[in-house]
C-alpha cells in the first residue's frame, strides 16, 4: 500500500448522481493507480436532508459501477464528539471565539451593507469579546485578515483569495452541531487523506478549510477540484437534461462498463483513445490530463459505447442481465427458446438492454399482429406460395445451425426462381410480426422447426382470413 488516501464523500440527499460517480471513480482509479487507500465517507450532517434510502442508493450506485472501497462508509453522524473536542482545542488556543449577535442583527447588517455597496460579512464585533453573557451562541473560527490564502489544485493551477474576503466561519451553531467545512477538515485530517478529488463547487470552500488544517496544525492535503458535469446547452447537468442517476442508467439498461468508459472519458483524455477496459483506465489514469473546462453530457457517446459493450460482452453474462427487462414486459423465457441464443442475435445491434428486451419479446410471444404495409408489397398468392414451400422443406430436416437453414432458404429460392427479398422478408413477418428482427436464418434456428412451422400456418390462415 502507498501513502496515498483519497476519498468520496457523498452527501446522502438523494441518489448517486452520474457528477458524484465521475468524482468517485476518478478517485478508485488513482487510489487503484497508486495502490493507495479509496474511503468511502457519507457526509449527514445535515439530519433533515440525510435518507437511509439515499445511502443505500449510494452504496448500490457504486457497487453497480464496481468502486469498492477499501475503508468505510463512515458517517459523520457517528463524529460529533471528535467534532467537539477539535472545537474546544481552536477555543483553548484562542483560534476561535464564541459570537452572541442574533440572526436579527447580522440580517440587519447584512441587508446595510448590500445597500451600501459593500460585500455582507461577519463584522468581528464578538472576536475580541472577553465577557461571556447568557443566552445562544455560535462558535466562529478566528480567521486570519491579513494576507491571503492559497493553494495548488493539481487540475487548476494556483487558486489564490485574499483573507480579507473570508469572514469569521462558524464552526458550530447554537444547538452545539458542528458545520459542513469543520467536520470535513476534522474528518480528512484525522482520515489522513492525502488528495483530495472533488467537484469544483468546492472550490469556493477550500481556502477556508485550508485556514482551518493551518490552525488545528495539520498538513494541508493536495487539492484536485473536477470542472462540472453540463447538459447540451451548457447548462449544469440535471434532470431537466435526461436521467442523472446512476442506477436510472442501469434501470435503462446500460452495462456498468460503458458508463464507466464514458465518464472516464468526460473531463479526462488519454491521445485520442475513447475504449478504456477498467484495467487500462487504471494503468493510464493521471489527474494531470483531467481537463481544466467543464464538459457536456453526451447521450449519443454513451450510447455508442453502451452498444460496443453489448456487442463485445460474453452473451452468458448479457442473458443474465437481460432478465429483469423481460421480467418488466412480463415476459418469462420458461419453456421458449434458450435465452443465450436469443442474446447472440440481438447483441450485434442492440444500443441498450431494454432495447435488446423489446427486440426479444417476439421469441417468447408468437406475434399477434403483422406489419399490414410491409406485407402489401407482396401478392398473396405469392406469399402462399412462399410459406408452402418454406414449411414443406422445413419439415423435411431438423434446424441445428444457421447454415444449413441459409441454405434451405437458397433452395427455395431456385427452385421457384425468387429472390432471397420474395422469401425472407414474407417470413421474418411471419415469425416476428415486423420486418426489423435478426437474419431470418438465426430465427427459424433460436425459435426451432416446430414452432417456426407453427408461426407459419398461423399466417397462412391470417392470409386465408382476409
Ligand atoms: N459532501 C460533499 C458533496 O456531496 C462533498 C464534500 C467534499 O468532497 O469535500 O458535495
Amino acid at each position: 500500500m502507498s501513502e496515498l488516501r483519497v476519498r468520496f464523500a457523498p452527501s446522502p440527499t438523494g441518489y448517486l448522481h452520474v457528477g458524484g460517480a465521475r468524482t468517485a471513480l476518478f478517485n478508485w482509479l488513482l487510489a487503484k493507480k497508486q495502490g493507495g487507500t479509496f474511503i468511502l465517507r457519507i457526509e449527514d450532517t445535515d439530519v433533515e436532508r440525510s435518507t437511509k434510502e439515499s445511502v443505500d442508493a449510494i452504496l448500490d450506485g457504486m457497487k453497480w459501477l464496481g468502486l469498492e472501497w477499501n475503508e468505510g462508509p463512515f458517517f459523520q453522524s457517528d463524529y460529533f464528539p471528535l467534532y467537539k473536542e477539535y472545537v474546544q482545542k481552536l477555543l483553548d488556543a484562542g483560534k476561535a471565539y464564541k459570537c452572541y449577535c442574533s440572526a436579527e442583527v447580522l440580517d440587519a447588517k447584512r441587508e446595510l451593507a448590500m445597500k451600501e455597496g459593500r460585500k455582507p460579512k461577519y463584522d468581528g464585533t464578538c472576536r475580541e469579546r472577553s465577557d461571556q453573557p447568557e443566552g445562544p451562541y455560535v462558535i466562529r473560527f478566528k480567521a486570519p485578515r491579513d494576507g491571503a490564502t492559497s493553494f495548488d489544485d493539481l487540475i487548476k493551477g494556483t487558486i489564490t483569495f485574499p483573507n480579507e474576503e473570508l469572514d469569521d466561519l462558524i464552526i458550530q451553531r447554537t444547538d452545539g452541531t458542528p458545520t459542513y467545512n469543520f467536520c470535513v477538515v476534522i474528518d480528512d485530517a484525522t482520515m489522513k487523506i492525502t488528495t483530495v478529488i472533488r467537484g469544483d463547487d468546492h472550490v469556493n470552500n477550500t481556502p477556508r478549510q485550508v485556514q482551518l488544517y493551518e490552525a488545528l496544525g495539520f498538513p494541508v492535503p493536495q487539492f484536485a477540484h473536477v470542472p462540472m458535469i453540463l447538459g447540451s446547452d451548457k447548462a449544469r447537468l440535471s434532470k431537466r437534461h435526461g436521467a442523472t442517476s446512476v442506477i436510472a442508467y442501469r434501470d435503462m439498461g446500460y452495462l456498468p462498463e460503458a458508463l464507466m468508459n464514458y465518464l472516464v472519458r468526460l473531463g479526462w483524455s488519454c491521445g485520442d483513445d475513447e475504449i478504456f477496459s477498467r484495467a487500462e483506465m487504471v494503468q493510464k489514469f493521471d489527474i494531470g490530463s483531467i481537463g481544466r473546462s467543464a464538459s457536456v453530457f453526451d447521450p449519443d457517446k454513451l450510447n455508442w459505447l453502451n452498444a460496443h459493450y453489448i456487442k463485445s460482452c460474453d452473451p452468458e453474462r448479457l442473458a443474465h442481465l437481460l432478465l429483469p427487462h423481460l421480467s418488466s414486459r412480463e415476459i418469462t423465457t420458461l419453456g421458449g427458446p434458450d435465452l443465450v441464443a436469443v442474446v447472440k442475435t440481438l447483441q450485434e445491434r442492440a444500443q441498450t438492454l431494454e432495447e435488446m428486451a423489446e427486440r426479444a419479446v417476439f421469441y417468447y410471444n408468437a406475434p399477434t399482429s403483422y406489419d399490414d404495409a410491409a406485407l402489401a408489397k407482396f401478392d398473396s398468392s405469392h406469399l402462399l406460395a412462399v410459406f408452402a414451400a418454406v414449411t414443406a422443406k422445413l419439415a423435411a430436416v431438423d434446424v441445428p445451425d444457421v447454415s444449413p437453414i441459409d441454405a434451405l432458404f437458397k433452395v427455395v429460392c431456385s427452385e421457384n426462381g425468387w429472390k432471397m427479398g420474395q422469401v425472407g422478408q414474407p417470413v421474418r413477418i411471419a415469425l416476428s410480426g415486423g420486418t426489423q428482427a435478426p437474419g431470418i436464418a438465426e430465427i427459424v434456428v433460436v425459435l426451432g422447426g416446430t414452432e417456426t412451422i407453427r408461426r407459419i400456418e398461423k399466417m397462412q390462415g391470417y392470409l386465408s382470413g382476409k
